[in-house]
């Protein structure tokens, strides 16, 4: 989809969200993707939030939780802090274009998070995707940086025994592995797969906002002094979090609790989703909700957007970033999920009329 139409469609979600939230406020509106931009801050840090004096503080701080919130270790690995998951991945593959010249990527599914190809292409890396192992492990080498992505943003993950393959053959032959863990940090830490960092690679960056109560922002693990040069390159372009944002990702690291996601699991998994049959529509469910299938991606933004406008209901396909997936999917991990019922979200899904040309 071009940027402009991208740029309409987003334009349209906001538009709709305000309208609901002139008529009947926050309360109208909920809130299903997933990704709520929590941004709750620990009241003895409120007057703190300045340029210079929060991140005296807060810096060690997100080091020492993001280390340990990543199954780091103290001492070997580090951990900073970036405006958005994108944001990490665009300074480590401006640090990384200093010694390497290609990019191989893992996908569990095609295609990748546009981040990661986007930002290869800014500095010249030739760029490299498959979700086949063997494709991927034949392009290894050591002027080439190995990329897995943990889990997609629909929700496929990467399993041990690729990741592990991965990375010691990446490690034996000189190459360095980054792994996009945005969603798969918590996702696959529910699937009792082990951490990016426990499997040994170099770089995890993951998502405060996915599984997560956080604001939208990047949280960089790893190798301590990778780290150290990829956020003074990041603080170059501005791409660093700001004191307040550090705030927040304090605050949602020390709230983080695995059984709340355990709970979004279970309605998951228990949701009865038999009347979509009855009404030809296919679904799947996934493993913190479920998506509509069989439908193209300008019906799936249609019915996003009937979602929003006749039933408040807020999805990636009407108000996700440029580039993101354009699949119709409920997230039961999300801060409005506990608000409304099974019933209200699969009546409003048949209402909005995915099926309609
Ligand atoms: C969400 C996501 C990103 C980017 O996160 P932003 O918050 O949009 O910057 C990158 N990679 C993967 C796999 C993701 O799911």
């Amino acid at each position: 989809m071009d940027d402009s139409k991208e740029l309409n469609r987003l334009n349209k979600a906001r538009a709709l969200i305000k309208n609901k939230l002139d008529c009947s406020g926050r309360n109208g509106i909920y809130d299903l993707t997933g990704l709520s931009g929590g941004f709750e801050i620990s009241k003895n840090y409120l007057n703190l939030l300045e340029t210079y004096v929060g991140p005296a503080i807060f810096s060690e701080k997100i080091n020492e939780l993001g280390v340990k919130h990543l199954s780091g270790h103290e001492g070997a690995h580090g951990a900073a802090c970036f405006n958005r998951t994108s944001s990490a991945i665009l300074s480590t593959i401006m640090t990384l274009s200093k010694s390497f010249k290609n990019v191989v990527h893992f996908v569990p599914e095609r295609p990748s998070h546009p981040s990661i190809p986007k930002s290869c292409n800014i500095f010249g890396m030739k760029y490299f995707e498959s979700d086949l192992k063997d494709e991927i492990i034949s392009k290894i080498d050591n002027e080439t940086v190995t990329v897995i992505t943990g889990a997609t943003m629909d929700h496929k993950i990467t399993s041990r025994d690729i990741a592990e393959d991965l990375i010691n053959i990446a490690k034996n032959k000189g190459s360095i592995t980054f792994f996009d863990d945005a969603s798969g940090a918590r996702l696959r830490k529910l699937h009792n797969e082990p951490p990016a960092l426990e499997m040994g690679a170099d770089l995890v960056v993951t998502s405060m906002d996915k599984l997560m109560k956080g604001p939208r922002a990047g949280l960089l693990a790893g190798n301590k002094e990778l780290v150290d040069k990829i956020y003074s390159e990041g603080l170059k372009f501005g791409l660093e979090a700001q004191s307040p944002i550090m705030a927040a990702v304090i605050k949602a690291i020390e709230d983080f609790d695995i059984e709340e996601l355990k709970r979004a699991f279970k309605r998951a998994e228990h949701i009865d989703l038999n009347v979509f049959n009855k009404e030809g529509v296919s679904y799947q469910k996934t493993p913190t909700g479920f998506l509509i299938k069989g439908i193209s991606e300008e019906q799936a933004i249609t019915s996003a957007m009937n979602l929003l406008e006749n039933f408040g209901i807020i999805t990636i396909a009407a108000a996700g970033m440029p580039g993101a997936s354009k699949t119709l999917r409920i997230d039961f991990c999300s801060k409005d999920a506990d608000k409304i019922s099974d019933e209200y979200i699969i009546n409003a899904i048949l209402a909005s009329n995915p099926l309609k040309k």
